[in-house]
């Protein structure tokens, strides 16, 4: 018999931030790297070192060490450390599929300066798998994953053949008890050669071949004898021969054959925990997250693409925001299973990514208003699809409003002319900064005329930006003429129009596209009517009519959609667990009903819902104890000739130890659930894998959308779903989790997960008691396409107003795409690239007329030319790299 060869990958896991800081971490990481440097270059013994598989680790120990970059950069050279290919360890569900993509593209290119990265999908720590992953990493060259969590009970070997959707598949090493089975190895021969036996009677099973063990864990150093211990090891006996040596190198003697394939994604807890309630835990870090990422991905790329000229485009603050993104969206950042300061750092940052992409995305928006050739306002569509919709906007109050127009507010100009001192002049224009008066009033002119009898001043006011306004030099110019005539009266005019905020429905406009706003005619109106203490919300196409007693809504005649649901929470950031003495509130104290608009474009109501929930749970009993009156809001919306029903809950919470979930009825009992995932949609049963360490509670995460039994809710932020009211004939409700509060990130002795998943650390932001929570989602019956659901929603049509006197036509389209949905439009480099994936499960034809160019892979490798169109597999992602047309 031959020895059993047993490959050692010294390694550390490094979570960048989570129970500590970020700062405090990188205090141990700059030691860790210090020791190692060294440890390398003189003990030939010891051949290696795997950085984590994430280039962060490097990036946050050169800005402490700058001076050891050339050190750092022969090591990997030389094969000594493994660096990337990630830029972080991401949590794959709770990113978008963009922020995935270009964490390992930064990765990639940042290895590059090191003399490349590690070629392994390396996976070592994340809360589950995305069904995409085996085809993102295909497309990236890779042929290996290595996964521990949410690995399914029928893989009972220590590898197994990955498959995507598209069919893409990898072999995926599969660490049966996690990344740290050799952590800490002895530094004694004999007890190395005792502790590997007994390792290989608990996993013998699973072996097909050579032992990998893993000797590192989370924020371990390296063992700086083990070349020695190794060497002895291998002199005692004849077992086992040992070898310490890279993960590419142990995965280089590797087969798919005889391998078990599992297609799809990977979320069982039958042999290590899933986390599955990180996705409910801080849900306004999941909100903001989501609002960050549309922000960059849905309007500033691809309206600085499109709108500005490829020389000017903002590459370097993109790229700053992305930064901020891909770092948060480590696994322990974006949990949020982490202490407040953590938590904290993670929405600072997503404030500022959020701000870069707003403040492009509206520069380009004011770029392609001032190119237009005719005045007036236009509707500018940011979504890949050609669309109508409604839309907000000002425009001047001439005559009565047409009836297809719904007036929100008016705003009469103001009174010609008032004369004035000159200290009140004075006060009046130390006011006056810059050309904004307010949102939609900019001074377009200003002119100054001096004469005998004093001075006139006339401000001409609009709703447009106009650029150059010369407000400083005219009031350069008025400061003058006063101080030479210090007693001079000032007539100062306005002439500003009259103005009304108005709410109407567009006609259709191009996909990437514009059109100049008319209000389109109204064939299904909206109309609410109050009959015997009930509100009835209409249009021709759907009916919403509020339960004045339960605060719910039926929606076509389905009654209990919008239920506020109640109960108690004694879990922690990973996991609900409920208390042995569990209470709901699901009835409403009072119910009050205030309709806000009332048509014919825009109905809202607001349903409040004063509810009385218990403060915590308290003592030894677990029960929920104390008491808080709360008013919930929801806010229902129904549009002209649209039957979707918009909704938006809202509290201020005052408790803690608890969830909040609201329920929506499915018109149909259903046995799965469809929900959108990193490049696709994804089919969930009503059960989920687990074990006596973790119940298998079948929560899942949603990207935008989830469907089930002919309702499609979208919703903003990746949101927690459960299938529930579950009896023969399937589920009856989905409910959605509006929040979940817990004070500890991590506990002993939950009910759904007894041990603890991290250190027991009472954490209040985790309560996010006194927090506004807010969940805006939308409701559709029968929705054949619920990407387009997601972008009426959440990705709304922009309204300029413009002053003309550019050469744009009043209608067009700048860039045509047909056949796949839009994951990214950018340029790279001044090449503009479109990343489209095909979500069905017949091949589509991807289109971009009048334009060529170039498929690549996600290094950039070209693949194949196209001219106008190529063909996308079912479920197939791909990047095309498009000329400027
Ligand atoms: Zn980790």
């Amino acid at each position: 018999m031959t020895a059993r060869r047993i490959a050692i990958v010294p390694h550390t896991h490094w979570d960048r931030e989570w129970y500590k800081s970020y700062q405090d971490f990188r205090l141990a990481l700059v030691d860790l790297i210090d020791t190692l440097i060294p440890l390398l270059e003189r003990d030939a013994s010891y051949p290696h070192f795997m950085l984590d598989g994430q280039m962060a680790v490097v990036d946050d120990y050169l800005e402490v060490r700058p001076e050891a970059e050339e050190r750092l950069r022969a090591l990997a050279a030389a094969g000594r450390l493994s660096m990337g290919p990630w830029y972080i360890l991401m949590d794959e569900f709770l990113a978008s599929g963009e922020t995935i993509v270009r964490n390992l593209q930064t990765g990639m290119l940042r290895g590059a300066a090191f003399g490349g990265t590690m070629d392994v999908g390396y996976l070592p720590d994340m809360f589950g798998h995305i069904a995409q992953m085996p085809q993102i990493l295909r497309l990236a060259g890779f042929r290996d994953a290595v996964v521990w969590r949410g690995v399914p009970s029928e893989v009972t070997k220590n590898a197994f053949v990955w498959e995507a959707p598209d069919g893409s598949a990898v072999r995926a090493e599969y660490l049966p008890v996690g990344y740290g089975n050799g952590a800490a190895l002895p530094d004694d021969a004999k007890a190395l050669v005792t502790r590997i036996a007994d390792h290989v009677q608990e996993v013998g099973d699973f072996l097909i071949g050579d032992l990998l063990c893993m000797n590192g864990s989370d924020h371990l150093m390296p063992q700086p004898g083990l070349g020695r211990v190794v060497a002895e090891a291998n002199g005692l006996q004849d077992d086992y021969r040992f070898e310490i040596t890279s993960l590419q190198d142990y995965l280089e003697g590797t087969t798919t054959d005889g391998l078990v394939r599992v297609r799809g994604e990977l979320r069982s807890g039958f042999r290590a925990n899933m986390l599955m309630g990180v996705t409910s835990n801080r849900v306004d870090v999941k909100r903001l997250g989501a609002l960050a990422e549309r922000e960059l991905e849905r309007r500033a790329e691809p309206l600085a693409s499109l709108f500005q000229p490829a020389e000017a485009y903002p590459a370097r603050q993109l790229e700053l925001a992305w930064q901020e993104m891909v770092r948060n969206s480590a696994h322990d950042s974006i949990c949020a299973c982490s202490v407040d300061d953590v938590v904290d750092a993670v929405l600072h940052r997503y404030a500022e990514a959020r701000a870069i992409g707003a403040g492009l995305a509206d520069r380009a928006v004011k770029d392609f208003a001032r190119s237009l050739a005719q005045p007036g306002p236009s509707v500018l569509n940011p979504s890949p699809r050609s669309r109508a919709g409604v839309v907000e906007l000002v425009v001047p109050a001439e005559g009565p409003p047409p009836a297809n127009v719904q007036v929100l507010s008016e705003r009469t100009g103001l009174p010609g002319s008032m004369v004035l001192d000159a200290n009140t002049v004075r006060t009046v224009l130390g006011m006056l900064q810059g050309p904004k008066i307010s949102d939609d009033a900019w001074v377009q002119d200003i002119r100054i005329e001096e004469h005998e009898e004093g001075i006139d001043v006339t401000l001409s006011v609009g709703t447009e930006e106009k650029p150059n306004v010369p407000i400083a030099e005219a009031k350069q110019d008025l400061y003058t003429k006063l101080g030479a005539r210090p007693d001079a009266v000032v007539r100062v005019a306005m002439d500003q129009p009259s103005t009304r905020r108005i709410v109407a429905r567009t006609a259709e406009v191009p996909g990437y596209g514009w059109a100049s706003f008319e209000a389109a005619a109204l064939a299904h109106p909206v109309e609410v009517s109050e009959a015997g203490g009930s509100v009835v919300l209409g249009n021709g196409l759907v009916r919403v009519e509020v339960d004045a007693a339960t605060g719910a809504f039926a929606l076509d005649g389905v009654p209990g959609y919008g239920r506020i649901v109640d109960d108690g929470d004694l879990g922690d950031s990973y996991n609900y667990s409920p208390p042995q003495q569990d209470s709901t509130v699901e009835v409403p104290e009072a119910v009050a009903v205030r309709i806000d608009e009332r048509g014919p474009v825009r109905a809202r109501v607001r349903i409040t819902g004063t509810y009385v929930w218990p403060d915590h749970v308290g003592g030894s009993s677990q029960a929920r104890a104390g008491e808080h009156r709360v008013d919930v809001d929801t806010d229902v919306e129904l549009r002209a000739d649209d039957a979707v029903v918009r909704v938006t809950t809202t509290f201020v919470n005052p408790s803690g130890d608890h969830r909040v979930r609201v329920h929506l009825p499915l018109p149909e009992p259903a046995r799965h659930s469809h929900a959108e995932s990193a490049f696709t949609v994804v089919t969930r049963g009503l059960t989920a894998e687990g074990r006596a360490d973790e119940f298998g509670l079948p929560t899942a995460p949603a990207q935008r959308f989830v469907t089930a039994g002919r309702l499609t809710v979208a919703h903003e932020g990746v949101c927690e779903y459960e299938l529930v009211d579950i009896d023969a004939d399937g589920a009856r409700t989905v409910a959605l989790t509006v929040l979940r509060s817990t004070g500890m990130l991590s506990r002993l002795g939950m009910a759904y997960r007894p041990f603890p998943a991290g250190p027991l650390t009472p954490v209040e932001g985790l309560q996010m008691r006194g927090r506004r929570v807010s969940l805006r989602y939308a409701l559709a019956l029968d929705c054949d396409d619920p990407y387009r659901l997601a972008d009426d929603v959440l990705l709304p049509l922009e309204t300029v107003s413009s002053l003309g006197g550019g050469s744009r036509p009043p209608t067009g389209c700048e860039l045509a795409v047909h056949g796949a949905e839009v994951s990214a439009l950018h340029r790279v480099g001044e090449v503009l690239e479109a990343r489209v994936f095909n979500p069905t499960a017949q091949p589509a034809v991807v289109s971009f007329p009048g334009r060529t160019g170039w498929l690549v892979d996600l290094r950039g490798y070209p693949l194949e030319a196209f001219e106008g169109s190529f063909e996308l597999r079912p479920f197939g992602i791909a990047t095309a790299r498009l000329r400027d047309g």
